[in-house]
């Protein structure tokens, strides 16, 4: 298994769990280095904003869905839904 497999799979018991208590869960940005990987060079939130275009609105319980975007991005951070504004969000400290 690959690291990347590895990162995937470690960060879909962090989704499964968070689903299992009720909670909706979205993609933030990750970190490589210390850039942001949503490619600003100042990036005032460095790995902690939505990578979703709608953002908490994005959040989901869809587990296929959260693979999916995991895959296309294994850097990405988890965060959970905790309200209906867009920084409604608290980060999961995963990975
Ligand atoms: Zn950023």
């Amino acid at each position: 298994m690959t690291t990347i497999a590895r990162m995937i799979r470690r960060k879909m018991r962090f989704v499964l769990l968070a689903i299992r208590h009720g909670f909706a869960v979205l993609l933030l940005h990750g970190v490589i280095g210390r850039r942001c990987t949503c490619g600003k060079a100042k990036c005032p939130n460095v790995g902690k904003h939505p990578l979703t275009h709608h953002g908490v609105d994005d959040a989901t319980q869809d587990k296929a869905r959260i693979l999916r975007l995991l895959r296309e991005n294994p850097y990405a951070n988890l965060a959970v839904a905790t309200g209906k504004k867009r920084h409604d969000v608290r980060l999961l400290g995963c990975c």
